[in-house]
């Protein structure tokens, strides 16, 4: 009992300091059974999922009790369909995640999915529902092969292979020496951004979720590598319900709509044209990064 409850508790503190960059691995809380900070509530029921609409009723959170980050926020995310939050860095977009997630609870107002309070469901059926692709997936110490299967276990060769074809980085892997069966990771053959960001895309796909959050990597990527990831992040919401944390504006022009934050509040909301028309905040950030990319 002492060998398996000290690791577990030495875990516990690693993980709550570095939980914010392991936001992929939703499936580690199904081992620890919960999130840190918060547990199910006596009775919690499995999320039933029916067509995945997701709402965000209201919202109040903030890290800290007298500093506010988000204050007060709504939206609706029809089934199938995707919504992209942009804002200035610190404007709360991460923060969305990390709530829908659950790895804290709203202050006030709600998250619902399909119409259940995340709060009253279980959190290892949330966690299944969603598939996260992080700014920095995380690799395994593995083959190239692992990281993609972690995303179902069970998942024959064949479903691995159409995961990665649709993520774009099948045709990679087989220009590795040892194609699936290369090692990666820190002791192994070290991938780039937007390799790594692939592998992520398939390790979602294979779980296939009905609900996807994508949090976008901050870092310029060049040209074609964004084009790939583009074409994987388009196969990857087709036909899902999605959160799109964007810092690229160029990637989520054809998002259903989108969500201008300031400071923890949507100052403007609408999809790409009518929010350029509107020429306000978003029209604004347009034309900067417009301009930086030549
Ligand atoms: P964005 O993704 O838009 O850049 P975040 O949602 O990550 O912004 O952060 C919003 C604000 O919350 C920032 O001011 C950030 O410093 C603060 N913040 C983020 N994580 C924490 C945390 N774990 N503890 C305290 N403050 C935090
Ligand atoms: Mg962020």
């Amino acid at each position: 009992m002492i060998q398996i409850t000290m690791p577990l508790n030495f875990l516990g503190t690693v993980y709550r300091e570095i939980r914010q960059a392991l936001v992929d691995m939703g499936e580690m809380f199904g081992l620890l059974d919960q999130a840190p900070d918060v547990t199910d509530r006596p009775g919690a029921k499995p999320l039933a999922v029916s067509e995945g609409a997701l709402r965000f009723e209201n919202v109040r959170f903030g890290y800290e009790a007298e500093r506010p980050i988000l204050k007060g926020i709504s939206f609706d995310v029809p089934a199938g369909q995707t919504v992209a939050v942009v804002g200035s860095s610190g404007s709360g977009k991460s923060t969305i995640g990390r709530l829908l997630f659950r790895f804290y609870d709203v202050q006030g107002g709600a998250i619902r999915i399909d119409g259940q309070d995340l709060r009253d469901v279980t959190q290892q059926s949330l966690h299944e529902a969603i598939g996260v692709v992080p700014q920095d997936t995380v690799l395994f110490n593995d083959t190239i092969r692992y990281n993609i299967a972690y995303g179902r276990a069970g998942a024959t060769e064949e479903e691995i292979i159409e995961a990665a074809r649709a993520a774009q980085i099948h045709d990679f892997i087989l220009t590795l020496p040892d194609g699936y069966d290369t090692a990666v990771g820190e002791r192994g053959l070290k991938l780039s951004g937007g390799e790594k960001q692939r592998v992520g895309i398939a390790r979602t796909l294979l779980k296939n979720p009905p609900v996807l959050l994508l949090d976008e990597a901050t870092s310029a990527l060049d040209s074609e590598t964004e084009r790939g990831i583009q074409a994987a992040l388009a196969r990857a919401t087709q036909g899902r319900t999605a959160i799109t944390i964007a810092h690229r504006l160029s990637t989520i022009a054809d998002a259903d709509l989108i969500i201008v934050l300031e400071a923890g509040e949507i100052v403007e909301s609408g999809s790409h044209d009518a929010l350029l028309a509107q020429d306000g905040r978003y029209a604004a950030l347009w034309r900067t990064q417009q301009a930086e990319r030549v």
